[in-house]
């Protein structure tokens, strides 16, 4: 399917998923905004490559003013935003009466909050061009808990219902909310929990595999560029009816 002409946010789109979804989307042909922390160079180099055009804000999704700064700059530069992909997020694993606070604060703030601001600072040019793709990355802890998650569980619950209200609030129109809900995706965010498995003195190929048996049934990790695809698919015209969906991609974590 081709996506000429439209132009993608991809928010915590300098790694991992974000940056596999990207460039998914640039090779159908979108235009493509990033957003992240780190050195952008090289994701806007390899989203660059498939020959569309690419630009980079460095939004801190915690902080309202620069949400809204990024979504200034995509009108100003870009001229709108057709597709938003809200993926940018953060984990801390500590268990609920140990729960950092200002740890809760910013794990709600940007996995949560932003979706909410990213969400209304768009569906406005969305619905005058009746036309528009809202993706949320959310997660199989938005369906299920997992101990030691207690922010990032909520956030994600938080999430899959937002998007059920969004799909309800434009399911007349052709703009269409979903969430997908990843099982474990091996991206830095996850290579930590594997790391801190491995400080206790287990091996790190073990403790790898420990972390997918534990959950995903495949024993295989979901992919970036899996994730990319779906998000794809949504965006298509067969994709049109799906809505308010919270779609699992998850070598069967939620069949369980
Ligand atoms: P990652 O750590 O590799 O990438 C996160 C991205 O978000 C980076 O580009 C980072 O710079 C950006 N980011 C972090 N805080 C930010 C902030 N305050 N403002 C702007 N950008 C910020 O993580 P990932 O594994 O690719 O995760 C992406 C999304 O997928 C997250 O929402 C995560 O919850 C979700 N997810 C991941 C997995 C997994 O197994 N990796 C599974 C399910 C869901």
């Amino acid at each position: 399917m081709s996506l000429i002409g439209k132009t993608a946010v991809v928010t915590g789109s300098t790694s991992g998923i974000g940056l596999g979804i990207a460039q998914v989307l640039a090779k159908a042909g979108a235009n493509l905004i990033l957003n992240g922390f780190g050195d952008a160079s090289a994701a806007i180099a390899e989203v660059a490559r498939h020959g569309t055009r690419v630009g980079h804000h460095p939004a801190d999704l915690s902080d309202v003013a620069q949400i809204q700064d990024l979504f200034t700059y995509a009108m100003r530069e870009f001229g709108g935003v057709d597709i938003l992909v809200n993926n940018a997020g953060i984990q801390h694993v500590a268990a609920v009466e140990d729960f950092p606070v200002e740890r809760w604060d910013s794990i709600i703030a940007v996995n949560l909050s932003a979706v909410f601001h990213g969400t209304r600072l768009v569906l406005p040019g969305m619905r005058a061009r009746n036309w528009g793709r809202i993706v949320n990355i959310a997660s199989v802890h938005g369906q299920v808990g997992s101990t030691g998650k207690a922010a990032y569980v909520a956030a994600k619950h938080g999430v899959v219902g937002l998007t059920k209200v969004v799909g309800l609030e434009t399911a007349t129109s052709n703009i269409t909310c979903n969430a997908i809900c990843p099982g474990w995706v091996l991206t830095p965010l996850v290579q930590k929990q594997i790391d801190d498995r491995a400080a206790n003195g287990v091996d790190p190929q073990q403790a790898q595999h420990d972390l997918l048996a534990e959950k995903q049934p495949s024993l295989a990790f979901v992919t970036p560029e899996h994730l990319g695809e779906l998000v794809l698919f949504l965006c298509s015209e067969a994709g049109s009816q799906v809505r308010g969906a919270a779609w699992n991609i998850d070598g069967g974590w939620l069949a369980q």
